[in-house]
């Protein structure tokens, strides 16, 4: 740490989008506090770029974000705000101790500054207007008061006398912006837009979409939303593409490359290229550890009879000039040089890799609803099909939207939901997107019933796909079940949205044998007290901790347990956990400390994870994002 700094944190910073047309995302940045300055840099400690700066005598309010709307589109969740000028700056802490320690300095080595707001905008500048008041001038005068000596952890102070003169004489410190002189040393970067490359064929479905074509080349205008992003194709054309179909054109980055495979583990890569059967088929795939990659590589003649699939991890030297490599003498300076050296030369490896698997012949994957801010969609594009089950809400049938997209429609049975507070929340479910989810793609509302209009899921529950193939399925297929549903609730978990109700009943499974986590946060609009209330018939007790049981806290803690108990079922085949108990036996059963029993096909390692679920404090249990990386790290050492 510099010798003058205060505080020094790897924070996100959001683009502070001065042009109307640049485009909006969200940056690693190194940020150090100084008494006189803060400043951005890109890259290490050690190594590091200037990007920005800002003269704290400038700054005018240093305060949190409050956020309650929406995914936050980067890792960290934890935003603040920092105004200075004309600019408001969105920096992202990565928890809620880190973003206090930031605004309570900023605050700290502001307070003396001649000019401090008397009010700010405490939500967020976001698609053409303020969150907190909906007003549409991005130097609107704040909306709420700015209190600079309140302490984040505890209640805001009272207001100073001076404070009151302040809000009671709008403009006697708060002067209407006018453009001030741009110092050069403390602009930001204002990239030029930046250039994506279609992943996969998109066919735009509304006007103000844009078609993208595999392969092709677009400017980014602007990230409006995490899932939906403006852009501009060759000739000059403009609409909302999804996101997740592009990838930056950016020199390093692996996703445009056709053998690389962002979101398949080892299981999967070996079900991947067993399916095309080709020898020489590789992909390029994460490795369980963080920030490194595994080559998984197909030979049809290495098996007794059949196929067999060799995983070579791609290693680096511990030179300080850093090299790649997967045979000891041929280093290179990328992973792409690599791959395209060994696809001409086996160099020590099984065969050469011939033949790239990754995307191709791969359904490109859903989008979060059918296009930008669409989530009602018109019950006579919909045709329905054969009836696929039934639940708690009513029958759900497979249908197609558009004569063309294959869907699952839910009709609520009238009495079954509380429907206005669930139309209102499905706004929110939407832009909840991840390819371990189920995708809700709208709602027909303007009828009755109401329908839910959601992905496919070719497979069914995975219940029921548990009980089907008992018998049939292996250690290393069960873990990638569970790690599959791992990464979805290490999304929602991320978002600070609670599932309430995970179970295997409630999650589907895809045609490529994906495991989707389904029906997240539904619970909240059953209208059904058995279903409800804790001493109900219907309630999921065997799936819940004690605080639920005891209190109704449910909380990423209390999914984190009900995670524990479908590890249990998926490595039970789809047995009723408890399954000799009643309820009110297992309410006993779990208060007096016993647990459920290891499961035969578990390991100690999975029965250990089950165990972490299980502690009695939901303080105690490890979050999702932390199971995750215990089960990748059982999937690479014993599958
Ligand atoms: P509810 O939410 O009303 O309780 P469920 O979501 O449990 O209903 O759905 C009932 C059954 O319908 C499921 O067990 C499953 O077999 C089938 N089903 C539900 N959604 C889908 C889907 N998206 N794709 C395929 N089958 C589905």
């Amino acid at each position: 740490m510099n010798a003058d700094s205060i505080l020094e944190e790897t924070l996100i910073k959001r683009s502070q989008q001065k042009k109307r047309t640049s485009p909006l995302n969200y940056k690693e940045r190194l940020f150090v506090l100084t008494k006189s300055r803060l400043t951005y840099y890109e890259g290490r400690p050690e190594k590091k770029h200037k990007k920005g700066s800002i003269d704290l005598q400038k700054i005018k309010c240093a305060e949190i974000v409050k956020h309650d709307s929406g995914p936050i589109p980067c890792q960290n969740k934890y935003p603040f705000q920092i105004i200075y000028d004309c600019n408001t700056l969105y920096v992202f802490a990565p928890n809620a101790d880190s973003r206090s320690t930031w605004v309570k300095k900023l605050k700290e080595e502001i307070r003396n500054n001649d000019l401090i707001l008397p009010k700010y905008h405490p939500k967020f500048w976001a698609e053409g207007v303020w969150q907190c008041c909906r007003q549409a001038d991005k130097l609107a005068p704040g909306c709420e008061e700015y209190n600079l000596l309140g302490d984040l952890t505890r209640k805001p102070l009272p207001p100073t006398p001076d404070d009151v003169l302040h809000s009671n004489l709008p403009g006697s410190v708060y002067k209407s912006p006018s453009p001030l002189p741009r110092d050069e040393d403390e602009d930001e970067e204002e990239e030029e837009n930046e250039i994506v490359i279609a992943m996969y064929d998109f066919e735009a479905l509304e006007t103000h979409d844009l078609s993208l074509v595999k392969g092709e080349e677009y400017a980014l205008l602007q990230k409006c939303d995490v899932h939906w992003w403006k852009a501009k194709d060759k000739t000059g054309c403009e609409g909302y593409i999804p996101s997740n179909y592009v990838t930056e054109k950016k020199s390093n980055n692996l996703e445009k490359f056709e053998w690389y495979c962002r979101n398949v583990n080892r299981s999967k890569a070996e079900h991947l290229l067993k399916s095309e059967d080709k020898e020489g088929g590789f992909v390029v795939r994460d490795s369980s550890q963080p920030g490194m990659y595994t080559v998984s590589l197909y030979t049809k003649f290495g098996g007794e009879g059949s196929g067999s699939t060799r995983h070579y991890h791609i290693k680096l030297t511990q030179k300080s000039h850093r090299q790649y490599y997967l045979a000891e003498k041929h280093l290179f300076d990328n992973i792409p040089e690599l791959i395209e050296y060994h696809q001409h030369n086996a160099a020590g490896l099984v065969t050469r890799l011939r033949y790239p698997v990754g995307r191709k012949g791969r359904s490109a994957p859903t989008t979060a609803g059918f296009s930008y801010e669409k989530w009602e969609i018109n019950p006579s594009e919909l045709t329905f099909m054969k009836e696929l089950g039934s639940g708690q809400f009513g029958v759900v049938r497979l249908g197609k939207w558009r004569a063309q997209h294959k869907v699952a429609i839910k009709a609520i049975r009238e009495g079954a939901m509380y429907e206005e507070d669930f139309i209102e929340e499905a706004k929110i479910m939407m832009k909840l997107s991840h390819p371990k989810l189920v995708q809700l793609y709208g709602v027909c509302t303007q009828q009755k019933p109401i329908y839910i209009v959601t992905e496919f899921m070719e497979l069914g529950c995975l219940l029921n796909y548990l009980r089907q193939r008992r018998g049939q399925l292996n250690n290393e297929m069960l873990l990638s079940m569970c790690q599959d549903v791992c990464d979805g609730m290490s999304y929602l978990e991320s978002n600070g949205f609670i599932h309430r109700d995970l179970a295997a009943r409630n999650c589907l499974v895809s045609e490529s044998h994906v495991v989707k986590v389904s029906d997240f946060g539904m619970t909240r609009y059953v209208l059904d007290d058995q279903y409800t209330s804790s001493s109900g018939a219907k309630f999921p007790v065997k799936w819940s901790p004690p605080e639920v049981l005891h209190y109704s806290k449910f909380s990423s803690k209390s999914d984190v347990w009900s995670f524990g108990v479908l590890i249990w079922e998926v490595y039970n085949e789809g047995k009723m956990p408890f399954e000799t108990k009643t309820n009110a036996e297992v309410v006993d059963f779990i208060s007096s400390g016993c647990r459920l029993y290891r499961p035969k096909q578990a390991s100690k390692a999975v029965y250990e994870i089950m165990n972490h679920c299980w502690h009695e404090k939901a303080e105690g249990r490890p979050c999702f994002s932390h199971l995750l990386l215990m089960i990748n790290q059982i999937m690479e050492s014993d599958c």
